[in-house]
């Protein structure tokens, strides 16, 4: 039986969104926690971009260094030849891409005004994949943007074409968040059994649905017979409405009436990170979490009203699908409301001793620890906020690589 992938792309839709971004470091971060999840692949970034470019190589080498192993790590560029070229420019390890283009006839006569038509679309997809083939890519996904609004029989053909020249997924891009969970069910089901390729499902929540469409596409794949490879985002951060988030959508494809016990997760998901991810996005986008967010909201295991009360003390299942331990609650945790030292760009080696000492790491070396603080300091500049433990812990550790993720160097 196929099975469910998730591919996160916080790192490239979520920090793309207006009013949002990451630093490189918070970036890694994310990557790192995806990793311990168990999620098939990170977003990670935009090849292309030259501020990108040392995060990107310093996120492959943690990879080489088996920090960010087994999960995949993979680029996002418009599906046009000469970006290809680029990408691998500035990005020579790079091995996994996902190209993209619009396909809808909207977008097709809306963006390039007459300019270029469908067999147009076509060899410039074909061309990228052919490039990025040439260049090196183990892995080419090819996007379908505005595939909920494209034509069914070109749609087929594009995502024919794409496998035909070697690209191992494609990607059904919900752009508007325009399906409901009917019509990407019978869209994808479709592609699937007349492509033969395992399909992305990228959903958009424009209509409230981001999350039922991708599990509503995700059943599509599987029962035409391919592999299914849901989009999220941490927290469910993305362009306007956002996108699927990533932890209501585990829980939604284990958890829910049609799923639990019938499909197969193509890796092993470890839902005990979610509280900790969560978190950390929470804090890295400054965005609190909703109240009423599923999993990890502060309601999501919360009674007080008598019945719900008395219910969920007599048994729990009365009232919550699942525990709370599931996603990694319960264990206290510590907030200081008294004397606080924090990392910050004009910090000191006497503070830092301090609250490095507090998570037991110390240096024998004071060169060492000058160095640690250097860049705690340069992460401080990106951040403009104090660093988390997780991150300090990481500096500590990989000093080297945080020197790259922390170097911009523009107009070179
Ligand atoms: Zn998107």
């Amino acid at each position: 039986m196929p099975k469910v992938y998730f591919i996160d792309v916080t790192n490239r839709d979520g920090v793309q969104t207006a009013r949002l971004g990451l630093s490189k470091l918070e970036k890694t971060m994310i990557n790192i926690y995806l990793n311990d999840m168990g999620i098939f692949q990170s977003e990670f970034g935009f090849p292309t971009t030259r501020h990108e470019s040392a995060y990107l190589q310093a996120n492959l080498e943690l990879a080489n260094m088996g920090v960010l192993q087994p999960i995949r790590l993979s680029g996002w560029v418009r599906a046009v030849a000469n970006d290809v070229e680029t990408a691998f420019r500035f990005v020579p390890n790079i091995r996994h891409l996902n190209l993209s283009i619009s396909t809808s006839e909207q977008m097709i006569s809306g963006k390039f005004q007459g300019k270029r038509n469908r067999e147009d679309i076509l060899m410039m997809m074909v061309d990228a994949v052919d490039a990025a083939k040439a260049l090196g890519a183990e892995g080419i996904g090819v996007n379908a943007e505005d595939a909920s609004r494209t034509n069914m029989d070109f749609l087929i053909k594009f995502a024919s074409a794409a496998r035909e020249h070697g690209a191992q997924r494609f990607r059904y891009c919900d752009t508007l968040g325009y399906d409901d969970p009917f019509s990407i069910y019978e869209a994808v089901k479709v592609l699937a059994e007349n492509v033969g390729i395992p399909i992305e499902i990228h959903c958009h929540g424009d209509l409230g649905m981001a999350v039922a469409n991708s599990v509503a596409g995700a059943k599509g794949a599987i029962d035409g017979g391919q592999d299914a490879y849901i989009n999220t985002t941490v927290n469910g951060v993305g362009e306007r409405a956002g996108n699927a988030d990533l932890i209501a959508t585990i829980l939604a494809v284990t958890k829910s009436k049609g799923f639990v016990g019938k499909y197969q997760m193509g890796r092993r998901i470890n839902l005990k990170k979610a509280w900790n991810i969560s978190r950390f996005a929470s804090y890295a986008f400054g965005i609190p979490i909703p109240i009423n967010q599923p999993g990890v909201g502060a309601n999501a295991f919360a009674h007080s009203s008598g019945i719900h009360a008395d219910g969920v003390l007599k048994d729990p299942q009365n009232y919550e699908l699942y525990h709370f331990a599931e996603l990694g609650r319960g264990e206290p945790e510590l907030v200081e409301t008294g004397r606080e030292i924090c990392s910050g760009e004009y910090g000191g080696i006497s503070g830092f001793r301090h609250i490095m000492g507090k998570m037991a790491i110390t240096f024998d070396d004071s060169e060492e620890a000058e160095k640690v603080l250097e860049l705690v300091r340069y992460a401080n500049v990106e951040a403009q906020k104090p660093l988390v433990e997780d991150e300090l812990l990481f500096i500590a550790k990989y000093p080297e690589i945080a020197k790259k993720l922390l170097t911009l160097t523009p107009l070179e």
